[in-house]
């Protein structure tokens, strides 16, 4: 079969190899369509130790399909169902899994191989964390799940209500789900970026407003936007040590920071302690998502509650892959789908 793979920071390559057979337990799954995704675009600029493990590794995470075969003692899903898989699965079994923080859990290991025509589904995820696809839903929909459940574990650990006002800084991918599964919570929505396009995305998305200015004339409209004294939640959705503190520097006394934007190894940032302290402020480092936020997300999808074209902007085959990295790798929004 056909599949990209990864070589090195921006070295991929469409390659012939041995289409895999399901081993006990596993799914071989017939991708239908596969979406990139910003972490795709980091791991080929600077490669990704944690997400790609040895080289050259099977590349792209976000799959959808129809199962091919099914390996022994898998009695869930049969040949012909169409399915998404997650791309990654808990053990259920270590400290973690066993007070529910799944996505934290020790054995968490990322499994790709989306960019190509076959992907053999591990037996972990075969048990916790693959779907059967609704019918209402096509596979480039259908691989959105991945991505939207992180949003929804976002604003579900943030509590976030109906009514709240809560700022997203970020117009990428991310912060698109984020208006959509904070929006379906009630909560009213700002987004605050720097590219005019992304932004009237994010306002089609369901952001009430959208701000993009210097630090200060943000800062100022965001404030005014939410009753005079800031919002009640920010996420931080970039991932930057600028982003982290200007979320801190919003946020109302008592109010919430969900830190959602991961930031690189080493990054350090200056904290004012004395207004975490005597104004309570609630800072939550927030990663990945769990099989509950999985099948949460491809409910959510099936609802219809994801304007799903505002997100992939267009098609391209597997050939295509390796030549769309080159040109793209600096703007990872928005995304498209991989259709082999
Ligand atoms: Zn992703
Ligand atoms: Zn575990």
């Amino acid at each position: 079969m056909k599949a990209v793979m990864f070589f090195g920071p921006q070295e991929i390559k469409l390659v012939d190899v041995p289409r895999p057979e399901p081993g006990p337990g596993e799914v071989l799954v017939r991708i239908g369509a596969a979406l990139t995704c910003g972490t795709d675009f980091k791991a080929y600029r600077q490669g990704h130790r944690v997400l790609l493990g040895d080289l050259p590794a099977p590349f792209g995470h976000e799959l959808a399909g129809t199962i091919e075969a099914v390996g022994e003692g898998v009695t869930r899903f049969k040949t012909g169902m169409r399915v998404v898989a997650a791309n990654s699965a808990p053990c259920d079994n270590c400290f973690y899994c066993a007070r529910g923080q799944n996505q934290l859990c020790d054995n968490l290991r990322l499994h790709n191989g989306a960019y190509a025509e076959f992907n053999r589904v591990p037996a972990q995820i075969v048990k916790h964390n693959l779907y059967e696809l609704p019918g209402s839903l096509d596979f480039k929909e259908g691989a959105l799940a991945e991505p939207l459940a992180c949003a929804i574990h976002g604003a579900d650990v943030m509590n976030v209500q109906a009514g709240e006002r809560v700022a997203i800084i970020g117009a990428g991918t991310m912060s698109l789900l984020l208006v959509q599964a904070l929006a379906d919570r009630g909560a009213k929505v700002l987004v605050i970026g720097r590219n005019p396009e992304r932004l009237a995305v994010a306002k089609r998305a369901g952001a009430e407003l959208t701000v993009a200015g210097d630090e200060k004339e943000v800062h100022a409209a965001v404030k005014a936007w939410a009753d005079g004294v800031g919002p009640d939640c920010v996420f931080e959705a970039v991932g930057k040590s600028e982003t982290w503190q200007q979320a801190i520097g919003l946020v109302r006394k008592g109010g919430r920071v969900c830190l959602f934007g991961g930031c690189a190894m080493g990054t350090r940032i200056p904290v004012d302690a004395h207004r975490v302290h005597y104004e309570q402020l609630h800072l939550q480092g927030v990663f990945h998502h769990t099989p509950k936020y999985n099948s949460q997300a491809v409910e959510h999808l099936a609802r219809g509650k994801v304007k799903s074209e505002l997100l992939i902007s267009a098609s391209i085959p597997l050939a295509e892959v390796p030549a769309y990295f080159a040109r793209m790798h600096q703007q990872s929004n928005p995304k498209v789908a991989v259709i082999p």
